[in-house]
């Protein structure tokens, strides 16, 4: 594979009942980071995947119904989230940009998406097609929000790239979507969070296989102890046989490659022990 930079940042969290998330987890709430992916690739620029939270979340979720997102997932975005100052506390230079991928349309994933707007978004056609089609009020339920995604969005679909083969590093995952086309980032379908639900695998500079697993889980321990969410979290935002056997798949990745990094989207353990910081 084309090996690319990473980074793996956080942009605003939220607070939700862990209970939710994972199958035996506390009822207290915890902690989510959203998690972006700084993606640096050799020739092309920088790539996001995923935005994270935005100010235009909460600009979004102002009026009714899109409010009841925010009471569900209260969300913590400080001034360092604001755009310019979150590219500039990181290093990145805003015409560096080359495009977004967008592992799936959840309103803490593509809040940012408008700063974003006139370049290049690579996205599942299913994913896009699911948000066009809801009317308002379902749209919140499904955790949608339509306003932070442009009408006229750049969009080229994970669906139509070609088809290859992935390194044995990724098994049992063993095929993906060449996005850029010259085999350093390959979309992965992860079917089941959410209609149009895709992970992204990749080389790090470093020789590190990453496998960006977005909202395939919540909680890294998931994978390792096959723990899904319960039914009715799974159920209401997508399709809970479809969750779990994409749950298995990455419980296999997991135990067929210890030295794979597969980063879920929010969660902060996974993201700690892969920049190396808690011993891990
Ligand atoms: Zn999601």
């Amino acid at each position: 594979m084309r090996r690319v930079g990473f980074r793996w940042i956080a942009r605003g969290s939220c607070r939700h009942p862990e209970a939710m998330t994972i199958s035996g987890g506390s009822l207290c709430p915890a902690t989510f980071p959203a998690l972006v992916g700084v993606i640096a690739h050799p020739e092309r620029g920088i790539f996001l995947f995923d935005t994270g939270y935005d100010p235009a979340f909460l600009a979004a979720t102002r009026p009714f119904p899109e409010r009841l997102y925010r009471w569900t997932t209260p969300v913590q975005i400080g001034p360092q989230a604001e755009w310019r100052a979150w590219l500039a506390a990181h290093g990145i230079a805003e015409g560096d940009l080359a495009g977004t991928v967008v592992s799936h349309f959840h309103g803490d994933h593509v809040a940012g998406l408008r700063n974003l707007a006139h370049l290049p978004v690579w996205c599942a056609r299913a994913g896009l097609e699911d948000l066009r089609q809801a009317g308002r009020f379902m749209r919140v339920r499904k955790g949608y929000l339509a306003h932070c995604v442009p009408d006229a969005l750049d969009a080229r679909f994970f669906e139509d790239a070609p088809e290859v083969a992935l390194p044995s590093a990724f098994a049992p995952f063993t095929v993906g979507r060449d996005i850029l086309g010259d085999g350093s980032l390959i979309a992965v379908p992860l079917p089941g969070h959410c209609p149009g639900h895709w992970g992204l695998a990749f080389q790090s500079e470093e020789g590190r296989d990453v496998l960006l697993a977005a909202d395939a889980v919540w909680f890294g321990k998931s994978i390792e102890e096959r723990r899904p969410p319960p039914r009715i979290t799974t159920a209401l935002l997508g399709d809970t046989r479809g969750y779990r056997a994409t749950l298995n798949l990455l419980h296999r990745a997991s135990l067929n490659n210890r030295d794979l990094a597969i980063l879920p989207s929010h969660c902060a353990a996974s993201a700690a022990a892969f920049r190396g910081e808690n011993g891990g």
